[in-house]
């Protein structure tokens, strides 16, 4: 279907264009559907684990649809969650969903080498497409998912979960306000002690994997969002002990964020050491989320003895019942894809720098 038959079907189907604030581009919005329905793109162990139960608890989306690699899956998909034959697809039907009007959003969970090729076919196939963390491979492929986003009139949305979590709400506020006077520095990591079987795409350089894609976005999205600024320069060093585990990939990470009037953050991330932190000091005080970064019990703590004791809500109905509501009222999303190319860009330029030994790299 090109463009413009597409769009009237979509009106005939009931739906109507919406116009945005913000500079935001109009996109297509379900009008008269209470849930979208949503098709999970990659069935591994976040799909199955937090984002399918997640969307038994959601209000404004539910599973319809899903699609995968492996057949073995589908029978045990479709009798757990109800999801008709004629909403199962895999990856070379998965264009298809163009004709599918139970399916509103796909979420893209695979491997990070395969975001943007299947976050590109949902959105060509008139789809909102949410895609997992880390956005893609590079900023290229990161600018190519929001031109098609833009260009076929859908919400592209990263799924950084911390952004919809209300502690982190809390201090990306106190951020904002200078609650505690302005930032004059951040400190975070994110790590876990892992042991990755051998094949596991997490090991290998082409598929995404490595420790600064996988951990190391959550304390670089989290010195942007806890100041809203954008870095200037950055350096760090990737590093790897178990070279036999890790052939091409970093294992571990530190790195240092110079931002505009020379506030510092610096940070660090795992796949053998756990950390779960970010601690904020300001002029006038201090405040931390320690964890920061969990599926639960983030929590934190502030100079003046304020206590930001954990939320029981699941955190990945939240994120997507927020996507989902975004794409309904026809407003921006919290994490738009721009978001996810800016960490992308810094993840980038840790890896030159630590290439060039350390030097800064401006980004
Ligand atoms: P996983 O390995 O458990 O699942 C990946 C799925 O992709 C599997 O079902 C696998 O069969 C499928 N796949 C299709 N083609 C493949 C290929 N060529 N190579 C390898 N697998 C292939 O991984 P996961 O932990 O579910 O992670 C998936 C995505 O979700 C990643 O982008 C990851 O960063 C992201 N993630 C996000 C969070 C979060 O908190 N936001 C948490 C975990 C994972």
């Amino acid at each position: 279907m090109n463009n413009i038959s597409r769009k009237n079907f979509l009106i005939k189907a009931g739906s109507a264009l919406a116009v945005s604030s913000f500079g935001f581009p109009n996109i297509i919005t379900p009008k008269k559907k209470e849930k979208l329905g949503v098709a999970l793109v990659g069935l591994g162990n976040y799909a199955t684990n937090w984002l399918a139960p997640g969307l038994l608890e959601t209000e404004h989306c539910e599973l319809r649809g899903i699609v995968t690699g492996s057949p073995e899956k589908i029978p045990v998909w479709q009798e757990r969650y109800g999801i008709p034959d004629g909403n199962v697809y895999n990856y070379q039907t998965m264009h298809k969903v163009a004709d599918n009007d139970d399916i509103d959003v796909v979420y893209i969970v695979l491997p990070n080498h395969m975001h943007a090729e299947y976050s590109i076919i949902g959105a060509k196939a008139g789809k909102h497409v949410w895609c997992e963390k880390p956005m893609a491979m590079d900023e290229a492929e990161c600018q190519a998912m929001i031109d098609a986003a833009n260009k076929n009139r859908v919400q592209l949305t990263i799924g950084y979960r911390m952004q919809h979590e209300p502690n982190t709400q809390t201090i990306i506020r106190y951020g904002k306000e200078q609650t505690y006077g302005a930032i004059t520095k951040m400190e975070s990591g994110g790590g876990f002690s892992g042991n990755f079987e051998e094949g596991a795409w997490r090991t290998f350089a082409a598929k995404g994997g490595g420790a600064l894609y996988d951990m190391g976005v959550y304390p670089i999205n989290a010195f942007r969002y806890s100041s809203g600024m954008e870095p200037v320069a950055v350096k760090g060093r990737l590093t790897t002990e178990r070279t036999e585990m890790f052939p091409d990939v970093d294992e571990a990470a530190v790195f240092e964020l110079k931002f505009p009037g020379g506030l510092k953050a610096y940070g660090e991330c795992s796949f053998a050491e756990g950390m779960n932190y970010l601690d904020i000091e300001c002029t006038d005080g201090w405040y931390n989320l320690r964890p920061f970064l969990s599926y639960s019990g983030v929590r934190g703590e502030t100079s003046s003895g304020t206590q930001l004791p954990p939320d029981p809500a699941h955190q990945q109905a939240r994120q997507m019942d927020n996507d989902a509501l975004a794409i309904k009222e026809g407003t921006p999303p919290i994490v738009p894809g721009e978001d996810g190319l800016a960490d992308v860009r810094i993840v980038r330029a840790i890896m030159k720098s630590s290439d060039k030994g350390e030097e800064w790299v401006e980004v």
